[in-house]
């Protein structure tokens, strides 16, 4: 339902820009309104697949479960609104140079920088309590799919592709630079960085 649906119907469906436009918070009370009365992940998630397996009888249900699924993983505030589930969380870039996210106020004509979250460390533990169940399988299953995929470079590093002998190297650092979009968030400041060094 996350993949097949959210990520790959929706979202591909209606972009970002157009997910902006639309108005979450009615588009959640009517599909709230069709699940019962209250909005719920796995209620919402067994009812889309209940419409998926007659779609000719369900058109209008997953038409307006595709733009509610598109705001609410798209934009900011549909992710915050469902922070605390699981189906509204696509993979995201990282920054490399933004981990920590800051609010800047530079309205008294200097910086303020404010962290809007903040975990106090104790001694060496987690600073988080961990996932619920339906959090470590949707992270779980992400992972599945990466392993067959044969891309789990968490566990094989990141490879090259094969060369026509069938000979597969490992990416370098410089590599990674040189082949990363000039558009990618991820890989902007590095290959600044490793252009200077050069
Ligand atoms: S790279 Fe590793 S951690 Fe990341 S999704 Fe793939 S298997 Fe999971």
């Amino acid at each position: 339902m996350k993949r097949k649906f959210v990520q790959r119907r929706a979202m591909l469906k209606i972009k970002a820009d157009e997910a902006a436009t639309l108005d979450g918070p009615a588009l959640e009370a009517q599909v709230a309104e069709k699940l019962g009365g209250t909005f719920d992940e796995l209620v919402f998630a067994n009812a889309v697949l209940a419409w998926l397996a007659d779609e000719a009888a369900h058109g209008a249900d997953l038409a307006l479960a595709e733009r509610f699924s598109a705001w609410a993983a798209h934009t900011d505030e549909g992710r915050w609104s469902h922070r605390g589930g699981v189906l509204f969380k696509p993979p995201q870039r990282v920054d490399p140079l933004n981990l920590v996210p800051l609010q800047t106020d530079r309205s008294a004509g200097y910086s303020v920088h404010t962290l809007h979250h903040i975990r106090r460390r104790e001694g060496f533990a987690l600073t988080d309590p961990g996932m619920h169940l339906a959090g470590a399988l949707g992270e779980a299953n992400y992972c599945i799919w990466c392993h067959e995929q044969l891309k789990d470079s968490c566990s094989k590093g990141l490879k090259e592709k094969p060369a026509h002998d069938g000979s597969v190297a490992f990416r370098t650092r410089d590599a990674r630079s040189k082949s990363a979009s000039p558009n990618s968030t991820s890989s902007r400041p590095r290959a600044g960085r490793s252009a200077r060094s050069r």
